[in-house]
């Protein structure tokens, strides 16, 4: 292609496009996710792409990175109107519309949702971060039951393994509840307030100390050994919640490793918080993550409505496809290619094509009026099995050439029964 006819708009930075064939493994990706939540009574669920930004300053946490840096606002028009922002993750949101629904009220609790969507944050690309990227995420709201932070992980990770993926690890912790984490919180920012930090990480000590943990930088990791760990602060109830959480997932053979400084950048999380890692994304290892967020409801205007749930990145799990070399077994998009010679051919076989499709099998045709030639080489590229030929004298004899593009076979077929032998032939 001649570089003035390429368009002198691209994608925004931090953006990128879903293009065939790479798209069918996205679309592979969140079908494969979805799975096992709708095997396990979870209904799917969309909300707008954009939200109040309350709802995610009160929701995701005033003090988070997601709050602070990385969100999209909107201006609007009409003076006056609310403010607001693409939404930077899904929990906010799904909890806002089933409260606004009153599922909550239906007398069926837990209400179980699942959903796939396009997310936003300002951040700084590089591989495997993005400031449009996309999320299959699960909620499991108003309940508290170590079985169903179980459930959650369990379908995770059976997503991950159907997936075919090995290489990813499962990280696991209790934030604790409103009983013990304040002694926890007091304790640890005690601790913190006498460390060498920046500005920015002193506030974070007076706002969110837990998050300190979480820092990524050498230099305050180094300066936190010996910080008192939730571990020792943990209240019975909340141990007692964590070791059932545990021992499900043990007798599910779900393997997990016990991370005393998981704590997500996400303010709500309460109790049970996990992340799943992978090995073969470099620095941006975690390719899921969610938790329990008891508070969040009540921070939201809602009742209280202990919750739990996750979200699992697409684009990261599409890396860590390709960092493993596992290659998805994808549905044909083209199973039949039709090569019409002539005006008459075109007529006959695109009404084949058109009963092929509505018979299940995917069909394509060569358009535009190609030769032989550049018609054989399409249906090649197409990837079908089969090629449909017809000439004038075919259709004097009322059949079609089935060719098999692997083996060169061809055989005369009349036109009533191609379907049947596409079928049969298909195997
Ligand atoms: P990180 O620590 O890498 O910034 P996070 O804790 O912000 O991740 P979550 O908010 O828990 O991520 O989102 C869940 C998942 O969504 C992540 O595990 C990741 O796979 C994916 N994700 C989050 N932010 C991005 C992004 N900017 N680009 C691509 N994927 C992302
Ligand atoms: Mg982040």
């Amino acid at each position: 292609m001649t570089k003035a006819s390429v368009s002198t708009f691209k994608a925004p930075r931090g953006t990128y496009d879903l293009i065939p064939p790479v798209s069918a493994v996205y679309l592979a990706v969140r079908e494969a996710i979805s799975a096992p939540l709708r095997r396990a009574g979870y209904g799917y669920v969309e909300t707008p792409g954009f939200e109040q930004v309350d709802l995610f300053s009160r929701g995701v946490g005033e003090s988070t990175d997601i709050v602070t840096k990385e969100m999209y606002t909107l201006t609007q028009r009409s003076e006056g109107s609310e403010r607001l922002a693409l939404r930077p993750e899904g929990t906010a949101s799904v909890l806002r519309a089933a409260l606004e629904a009153n599922l909550h009220k239906a007398g069926n609790l837990p209400v179980k949702l699942w959903y796939s969507g396009s997310y936003y944050r300002y951040e700084r690309p590089q591989k495997g971060r993005y400031r449009h990227f996309s999320q299959v995420g699960a909620e499991a709201i108003g309940a508290e039951d170590p079985a169903l932070d179980a459930e959650l992980i369990i379908l995770a990770v059976d997503a991950y393994k159907s997936l075919g993926l090995k290489n990813f690890r499962l990280l696991l912790n209790s934030l604790g509840d409103k009983e013990c984490r304040p002694a926890y919180r007091a304790a640890l920012q005690d601790f913190l307030r006498d460390l060498d930090l920046d500005d920015d990480t002193r506030r974070r000590v007076e706002i969110n100390p837990l998050r300190v943990l979480d820092d990524k930088r050498e230099a305050v990791q180094k300066q936190l050994t010996g910080a008192p760990m939730l571990r020792d602060h943990l209240c019975e109830a909340c141990k007692e919640y964590h070791e059932q959480v545990r021992e499900l997932l043990t007798a599910a053979g779900v393997a997990f490793e016990d991370d005393e400084k998981l704590v997500r950048g996400l303010d709500y999380y309460t109790r049970t918080t996990f992340e799943f890692v992978h090995g073969g994304l470099g620095s941006q290892s975690a390719v899921g993550g969610g938790g329990r967020y008891d508070g969040l409801s009540e921070m939201i205007g809602g009742p209280a409505l202990p919750s739990v749930g996750w979200a699992l990145g697409v684009d990261r799990t599409v890396l860590a496809l390709e960092a493993e070399g596992v290659e998805l077994e994808l549905p044909a998009a083209t199973e039949v290619f039709a090569v019409p010679l002539g005006d008459e051919a075109r007529r006959v076989l695109f009404g084949l094509v058109t009963e092929l499709r509505r018979a299940g099998v995917a069909t394509d045709f060569a358009f535009g009026g190609k030769g032989l030639k550049n018609a054989m080489k399409s249906a090649n590229r197409s990837g079908a099995r089969f090629a449909l030929v017809a000439g004038e004298r075919d259709l004097a004899e009322g059949v079609v050439q089935l060719k098999d593009l692997e083996s060169g076979e061809q055989k005369a077929v009349p036109f009533d029964t191609v379907v049947s032998e596409v079928r049969s032939a298909q195997g």
